[in-house]
């Protein structure tokens, strides 16, 4: 490391967001030790020693800037001088309107990119348990697939209730796209301030119909390490509930109780009920509905729902292996530890959702980690930029209670003023938050000066 480095920032894991945070240190001339327990210590989904490697589809998915939020946050990213998507556009396959690339040529640049940095040093070995005292500046970027040593010291830190080790990701619906002529607002029993959900009554043909459509959904297969991880049962996807007997659901997440109908119809059999999921009120969940449903069947089987029948998913669901913490209630808004703000967090384990959205915050964890250094004030991203509004959901907007991986979307973004039609609505949303990047990254070059 050269002399210039000072006392270095360690980043622990090597992935896709340690990388991109040791690489935005080092371009802001801070020093880096970055911690990679392969190939000693190997995970169950790695296949090789490679920094970087994309463990499974070797897709960045949508490269639209203009109509889609993850092509919005390539974007922004490429323009704060992301080495993860500098090596994803030098190692791009064709993909039609996709970022896929060569995962081989892909790993090897950024690995190369690293390795040519002389403010970062490479250490390949596990951090197998709380970082050691004398580390002042510690990025944790250890991803879904974190070692059990330091998982344990996560525990320890946080506690229990907010480190999960397995996600249970019920859809998120766009409010705007609920039909509210069918469903309606309304708490069990009018408890709440009568906004925190929204009601879509079944009758009992229709809930046979859709126990029926549910029970036939291809579903995807949990993988054999998957299984032995320990399993809560308050973690059961729908189908596997609804296997259990026609009326499981009917008793369980669909109960009809204490709801009346708004729209004066008659009592329903069943309920699905939706949950406010962000502070702007813009997304609401599927209460109890995580599911192992493949995402086209999902989209087919829920808008059965009346109500939900032209609904729009922010997300869709699922139940996978993940470590991830309750960042809402324990990160501060520059990706600190409250408990321990010489830790930051970055990457999966942090509540986001894929390779962008974890090189997303492992990029702004690595200018937080160096404005630090550099005793200078980390403004954040403003929160209409992708990267600002990713980063505002994880660390506040998200409910607390109920936090689950999140993929960058536009129900994350403060909405647009007056009304504007949908694809018109993209757009703004996009143009909108580039220029607003521009601003803030021009305001960093110039206090950088
Ligand atoms: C099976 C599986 C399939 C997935 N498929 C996809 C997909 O198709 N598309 C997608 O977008 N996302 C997918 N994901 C999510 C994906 O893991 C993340 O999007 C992304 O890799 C997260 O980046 P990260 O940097 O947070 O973690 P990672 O990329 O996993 O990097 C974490 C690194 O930390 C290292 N590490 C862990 N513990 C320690 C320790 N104690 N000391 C030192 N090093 C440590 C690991 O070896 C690893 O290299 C998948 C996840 C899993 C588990």
């Amino acid at each position: 490391m050269s002399a210039g480095a000072g006392i270095p920032v360690h980043v622990i894991g090597g992935g896709l967001a340690g990388c991109e945070a040791a690489w935005q240190l080092a371009r802001a001339g801070v020093g880096v030790r970055l911690h990679e327990m392969r190939p000693r210590r190997p995970t169950e989904a790695h296949v090789s020693d490679r920094l970087a490697e994309l463990v499974c589809s070797n897709s960045f998915r949508s490269d639209d800037a203009e109509n889609n939020a993850v092509g919005l946050l390539h974007e922004e990213m490429r323009r704060a001088g992301s080495l993860i998507m500098a090596a994803a556009d030098a190692h791009k396959v064709p993909a039609g309107g996709a970022l896929a690339v060569d995962r081989e040529g892909f790993a090897a640049a950024v690995q190369r990119a690293l390795e040519a940095e002389p403010l970062v040093e490479i250490e390949r070995g596990e951090v197998a348990g709380a970082p050691p005292e004398d580390w002042d500046s510690v990025i944790v970027a250890t991803g879904p697939l974190t070692s059990p040593a330091l998982s344990e010291a996560i525990l320890a830190l946080t506690g229990e209730e907010s480190l999960a080790f397995f996600d249970a990701i019920a859809p998120i619906v766009y409010k705007d796209s609920v039909d509210l002529s069918v469903a309606w607002f309304q708490s069990r029993y009018d408890k709440g301030d009568g906004r925190d959900y929204i009601n879509c009554p079944l009758s009992k043909a229709q809930y046979e119909a859709f126990i029926a459509a549910l029970l036939a959904g291809e579903t995807t297969a949990f993988k054999a390490w998957e299984m032995e991880t320990p399993y809560f049962e308050g973690c059961l996807p729908i189908e596997v509930m609804a296997e259990r007997g026609p009326e499981t659901l009917r008793f369980g997440p669909m109960k009809p109780v204490g709801l009346s109908n708004a729209h004066g119809g008659e009592k329903p059999h069943a309920v699905v009920q939706l949950r406010q999921d962000n502070a702007l009120g813009t997304l609401y969940n599927m209460v109890g509905f995580q599911t192992k449903l493949k995402h086209g069947e999902q989209t087919r089987v829920f808008r059965l729902i009346p109500g939900l029948e032209k609904a729009e998913f922010a997300r869709l669901g699922g139940v996978h292996r993940n470590t991830f913490i309750n960042s809402p209630r324990l990160l501060d808004p520059e990706l600190r530890l409250r408990a321990d703000p010489r830790l930051r967090f970055a990457g999966q384990i942090t509540g986001v959702e894929g390779y962008v959205e974890s090189a997303a915050i492992g990029l702004l964890a690595g200018r937080f980690a160096a404005c630090e250094r550099h005793r200078a004030p980390a403004a954040p991203p403003p929160p209409t930029t992708a990267l600002g509004a990713l980063l505002g959901h994880i660390t506040g907007g998200a409910a607390s209670e109920t936090f689950q991986p999140m993929n960058v979307n536009f129900g994350l973004f403060p909405p647009l003023e007056g009304r504007i039609g949908k694809r018109e609505r993209r757009r703004a949303y996009t143009r909108r938050a580039l220029a607003d990047l521009d601003g803030w990254l021009g305001a960093g070059r110039a206090a950088a000066e």
